[in-house]
């Protein structure tokens, strides 16, 4: 998929409209439209990338950006247990390819993960 039909980049150009729950230079964190958790946020980098390794070759200090906001989130929210995620590829989960980082909290979580 290109940047020019990526949601998440439309949604980072503000073309898509999505409250910032959070963000930086690099980074924006909005809540996922069909939640799996009572809080279930979405960290986006500003660049297009496919995954977060990705975007780890690329951009490394973007990559680490998007931890910022999750740092920032649980601090302000008091969330102390917490799930991150990164689905990557369409057989790990992965729908959006724009990497993104899954921050769940609010529920039990089972081990190991569906
Ligand atoms: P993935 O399956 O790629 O790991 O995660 C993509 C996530 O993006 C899904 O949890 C899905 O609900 C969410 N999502 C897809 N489209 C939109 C959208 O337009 N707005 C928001 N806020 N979330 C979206
Ligand atoms: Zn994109």
């Amino acid at each position: 998929m290109s940047a020019t039909e990526c949601i998440f980049c439309k949604i980072v150009a503000g073309e898509i409209p999505a409250p910032h729950l959070a963000s930086n230079s690099e980074a924006i964190a909005i809540a996922d439209i069909s939640p799996v958790a009572p809080t279930h946020y979405l960290i986006l980098p500003r660049t297009h990338e496919a995954n977060a390794v990705a975007l780890h070759r690329s951009n490394p200090t973007e990559l680490s950006a998007l931890f910022a906001l999750v740092d920032e989130l649980t601090q302000r929210e008091a969330i102390n247990d917490y799930r991150l995620v990164f689905n990557t590829g369409a057989g790990a989960g992965q729908s959006v390819f724009h990497a993104h980082l899954h921050l769940l909290a609010g529920r039990a979580f089972t081990w190991p993960p569906g």
